[in-house]
């Protein structure tokens, strides 16, 4: 086991935090299944200090571990059979393959990118933060998922590829059938890993890019997209419903982890989604109103119009050793206000790293040494939210362990 900062943590490499080691996994398709889900909830609550997240990305977190107990954390979720990959892994939306509205399934695709970047000795050459999305659209779309490659479906069979940023920053290269587009992502993939171990798509040359774009078709001007909730009904393919719930700033208790997973337990498959989204699939249909009242019983979200849905909270104090406050205290004291109505979108960052920031117009309130401050984005907040959030910022102010993490 080795524990590195600055990289992104796995399951084998942890990363020192605020509150202990963390280790952070994506299980395979189809491989969550409520009673896995259960187990990780109880080996979170042995091994670590029982705090469990699902990231902004859909992935699993497992907080608060020690370098004694990371290994057996580790050892138990390997036990699971949970189908987790090595090396390059394109990056679907929650219900690919699945959802009756995508346009087209990702998941052949992205079989497709990982499969030729192993053939290509891409796997373990390239930074480890380089990300690739295939996003399929329908409503849990990826469009404000930042990714070194961006690919999204046109129709059931041409997709559009760009690179940098979540879609509206991308730099969108063209459009073309899958296979070109695989080859596309492959070249580029390439370029990076040619570079060396550090290289990201912002540094590869415009003269570059301009090559690739010239063997793709053009591709239209973008649509404008939406926030995606992963709280509701989604109908799926085969005529039933995936049901969406979602924990409060995606975080929760490995134990009430384990009571939802145990209310789920007739499911077939238990997905993540970003904005910590668990999405129940196969669950017979006279079961979801138990389920929906177990959610609200442990405070997870079961209902849409949940204001916690429109907070975005970093890990802040303690989690963060460089937090200058509690992100998800404040966060529970903004939810409970009655100043958010859902028309914006506030992120609370207790540093000026800004982690986890969400894409589309916000308020951001930035822990500083020297006082809190506000920052808007094509957002305007009202003047009792912004003195709101300013006091609450500094009720809940600590005193950071370290610069930054
Ligand atoms: S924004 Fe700052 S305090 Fe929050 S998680 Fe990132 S580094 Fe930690």
């Amino acid at each position: 086991m080795t524990m590195r900062r600055g990289a992104c943590p796995t399951l084998l490499q942890p990363m020192q935090t605020g509150d202990g080691l963390l280790v952070r996994f994506a299980p395979g398709p189809g491989r969550l299944t409520p009673v896995r889900l259960r187990a990780i909830g109880q080996a979170a609550e042995q091994h670590g200090n029982g705090l469990v997240e699902i990231t902004s990305r859909g992935k699993l977190q497992v907080r608060g571990l020690s370098a004694q107990s990371a290994p057996l954390l580790g050892e138990r979720i390997v036990q699971l059979d949970l189908g987790l990959a090595d090396g390059l892994q394109a990056e679907v939306g929650a219900l690919a393959g699945s959802a009756a509205d995508e346009i087209a399934d990702p998941l052949p695709l992205a079989t497709t990118v990982a499969q030729l970047a192993a053939d290509n000795g891409l796997t373990h050459a390239l930074a480890p933060k380089v990300s690739v999305t295939i996003d399929g659209g329908g409503a849990l779309h990826l469009a404000e998922i930042g990714a070194d490659i961006k690919i999204e479906a046109i129709s059931g069979a041409r997709w559009r590829i760009g690179i940098g940023g979540n879609s509206a920053k991308a730099r969108w290269l063209g459009q073309g059938d899958a296979a070109q587009t695989a080859r596309t992502a492959i070249v580029i993939l390439g370029l990076l890993a040619n570079k060396g171990a550090a290289m990201r798509v912002q540094h590869l040359h415009g003269d570059l890019l301009d090559g690739l774009a010239a063997d793709l078709a053009p591709t239209a001007p973008l649509p404008a997209f939406d926030h995606p909730s992963p709280v509701g009904v989604f109908p799926l393919r085969d005529g039933s419903e995936a049901y969406g719930f979602a924990l409060p700033f995606g975080q929760a208790r490995g134990q009430d982890l384990a009571a939802f997973a145990e209310a789920a337990i007739d499911a077939t498959e238990i997905r993540l989604a970003p904005g910590g989204g668990l999405l129940v699939l196969g669950l017979p249909e006279d079961q979801a109103p138990a389920l929906r009242e177990t959610a609200r019983r442990l405070d997870f979200i079961a209902d849409p119009t949940d204001t916690r849905l429109s907070i975005v909270a970093c890990a802040g104090a303690p989690s963060c050793a460089a937090a200058l406050f509690d992100a998800k205290a404040v966060g529970r004291d903004l939810a409970s206000s009655g100043l958010l109505d859902g028309s914006l979108r506030v992120h609370l960052a207790a540093c000026a790293k800004l982690c986890a920031q969400p894409a589309g117009p916000k308020i951001t309130l930035i822990g500083r040494k020297r006082g809190c401050t506000l920052a808007a984005d094509n957002a305007t907040p009202a003047d009792a939210l912004e003195a709101f959030l300013g006091e609450r910022g500094e009720a809940h102010r600590t005193t950071p362990r370290r610069k930054k993490t």
